[in-house]
């Protein structure tokens, strides 16, 4: 079995269900007593969101490479950076480090592919809905990407950092998001992406009839998956 490296902290909350999802399907797929091998570099949220917020994305590469780095001489295998955002520098921590990064959007790419979705709407923090970084890599998949109209993107945001990051969660706000999903779905959305790694802790699949695509359970399985592979 190869070891997982997670980069995490990206919040902690959604860290913790990382940890548990590799661990199952470890667990599942191999039976017995088996668990995952991986090693955890969780960093200090508070640095990085403060990096985000004043576009010091430099920054925040210097920290999770270090982090990367960390983890390569630890004896990781391959690495995940436990959050949708912060692939925003994965090619500055690619450069500094010598073994693969498993990224978010491609595993969601392909999960998508499978279920035959071809349009797909994404939420996620602010940096992710507005900026290319993200999109473009489902885009070069051949998926066609919306995003919910300004001021839903921005309430979208601030539940992300004020709420779940902070491990609250409202049934207003679950609400909301549940209608923001059913007015993405209404513009022909066949699938939603959960891209933020905390969303799945507001809401699920029984929540809705729309196709959810949880980034989090996406990437975790992934990496469970290629540890064994
Ligand atoms: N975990 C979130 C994500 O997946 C947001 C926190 C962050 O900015 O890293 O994007």
């Amino acid at each position: 079995m190869k070891t997982v490296g997670l980069i995490g902290g990206m919040s902690w909350e959604s860290t913790v269900t990382y940890y548990e999802i590799i661990n199952q399907v470890i667990k599942e797929q191999l039976g017995g007593l088996h668990s995952a091998k991986c090693i955890l570099y969780s960093v200090d949220f508070q640095e990085i969101e403060e990096c985000q917020a004043s576009g010091d994305w430099d920054k925040s590469a210097a920290i999770l490479s270090e982090a990367a780095q960390s983890l390569e001489s630890a004896g990781a295998d391959f690495i995940i950076i436990c959050t949708n955002t912060m692939h925003k520098v994965v090619d500055g921590i690619k450069a500094r480090i010598h073994i693969p990064v498993l990224h978010i959007a491609e595993a969601t790419a392909e999960e998508l592919l499978k279920k035959n979705i071809h349009k797909v709407a994404l939420l996620g923090t602010i940096y992710t809905m507005e900026q290319d970084f993200y999109k473009a890599k489902l885009i070069e998949k051949g998926l066609e990407v919306i995003i919910p109209e300004e001021k839903h993107r921005k309430f979208i945001n601030t539940v992300i950092y004020q709420e779940l990051c902070m491990g609250i969660t409202e049934h207003s706000s679950k609400e909301a998001f549940l209608e923001i999903m059913d007015g993405l779905g209404k513009q022909g959305a066949q699938g939603i992406i959960l891209g933020c790694t905390e969303i799945g802790l507001l809401v699920n699949q029984q929540d809705t009839k729309i196709p959810l695509f949880d980034t989090t359970k996406i990437h975790a399985t992934s990496a469970a998956l290629k540890a064994i592979e």
